[in-house]
């Protein structure tokens, strides 16, 4: 990965690029940003850089033999943390476990979205975590001497994810890592990180992509997708990975919508019958796919209510959408809009720990019967 595969971010490269240059390098950082934005792949492309033996004009050569392992992600020197899960036959799981998966997965799309790997790795009830294991298995590869690299580097995605155990257990070697060992945690969520974490990473907040550089990232596609980079760079707010998505004409975002039309209209008509044969139904289709669906569904209200208010710059919604928002926006009004949310936020967070489906999602389709109306 070099800085000129990653979209945009061009701020955040000279930054990077200049803490080199001045020898400067934070021993440990935290790059936080929204998802889809490319945090990891300019994670992977500054360490690629740093350890390049033929640096030139601000990017790695991509040809010196430690660039090609990087290309790869083959490099020994180089370590990946990230959610995993426990299964049958690895009940203590660490990364190194699912590293094969993470490489094909990361040089398909270096652009990774935690619920698509969870999917991956997942029947889709599991959700992943940081497990203590990983915390001992770190120290322990950190603590070897570097194989060939001038730098070790440890890279920990979504460091939210981990368990306090292991969180705790990392704390020391991020304080004061091995020599020329270099941590970058790349975070959607620092408000789950622990205090003592986030105080000893520099922290460097990494925007969403500019419109225009997604669309000029999207331009070579969308001949072959029939669609327009304009359109799709705006709809995907800076987020490269649903632009990908949107641009594929990506069948979750469909059934979401298809979702989100049913509860409001079984709500509104207070179709009892409907609303619990919809909540049997969201039941049965998975942890993960139903915590996309309340997400898209708030988002939703949101675009509905700014719709109805008139703020048409403000408005992020497809053809499908916009044209259902014409006859349901006005059901969204000051009136309701902060207690739907509210709801669609509860269920959402309801089902990350691990509630009851089915009594959620009934729960939820009742409450949108009363206030729909409001
Ligand atoms: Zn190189």
């Amino acid at each position: 990965m070099q800085f000129k595969d990653v979209i945009g971010q061009e701020s955040t490269k000279q930054k990077l690029i200049q803490a080199v240059t001045e020898d400067r390098i934070p021993h440990a950082q935290l790059l936080v940003g929204p998802p889809g934005n490319g945090k990891l792949a300019l994670a992977v492309a500054f360490a690629q850089y740093i350890n390049c033996s033929h640096k030139k004009d601000g990017d790695s050569c991509g040809e010196c033999s430690s660039c090609r392992k990087y290309a790869k992600l083959i490099h020994p020197d180089l370590h990946f943390t990230f959610p995993v899960i426990k299964t049958a036959a690895i009940d203590k799981p660490t990364s190194s476990d699912y590293m094969t998966k993470w490489r094909t997965y990361f040089l398909e799309n270096p652009y990774p979205q935690y619920e698509k790997w969870m999917q991956l790795i997942a029947d889709e009830n599991k959700q992943g975590a940081i497990y203590v294991d990983e915390a001992k298995d770190l120290i322990h590869k950190l603590n070897q001497k570097s194989y060939e690299a001038e730098y070790k580097v440890s890279i920990i995605w979504l460091p939210e994810n981990m368990n306090i155990n292991c969180a705790n257990k990392i704390l020391k070697i991020l304080e004061e890592p091995p020599e020329k060992t270099l941590f970058i945690l790349i975070s959607e969520a620092e408000e789950r990180l622990l205090s003592t974490i986030q105080s000893r990473c520099q922290f460097i907040r990494i925007p969403k992509i500019l419109d225009h550089d997604l669309q000029v990232a999207l331009m070579p596609m969308a001949a072959s997708t029939n669609s327009n980079p304009a359109i799709i760079a705006r709809l995907s707010r800076g987020n490269y990975f649903l632009a990908l998505e949107l641009m594929q004409n990506d069948e979750i975002r469909k059934f979401n919508f298809l979702q989100f039309t049913s509860v409001m209209r079984n709500g509104y008509g207070r179709k009892l019958q409907e609303i619990l044969a919809w909540s049997e139904e969201m039941a049965g289709i998975g942890r993960v796919r139903q915590m996309s669906l309340l997400k898209y569904c708030g988002e939703l209200l949101r675009e509905n209510f700014l719709h109805n208010l008139k703020e048409a710059d403000l408005i992020y919604m497809d053809d499908q959408e916009l044209e259902f928002s014409k006859k349901f926006a006005p059901f969204i009004n000051e009136r309701n809009v902060i207690y739907l949310f509210r709801e669609f936020e509860s269920a959402y967070s309801d089902i990350s720990m691990n509630g009851n489906a089915k009594l959620v999602f009934t729960d939820l389709g009742l409450k949108v019967s009363k206030l729909i109306r409001l």
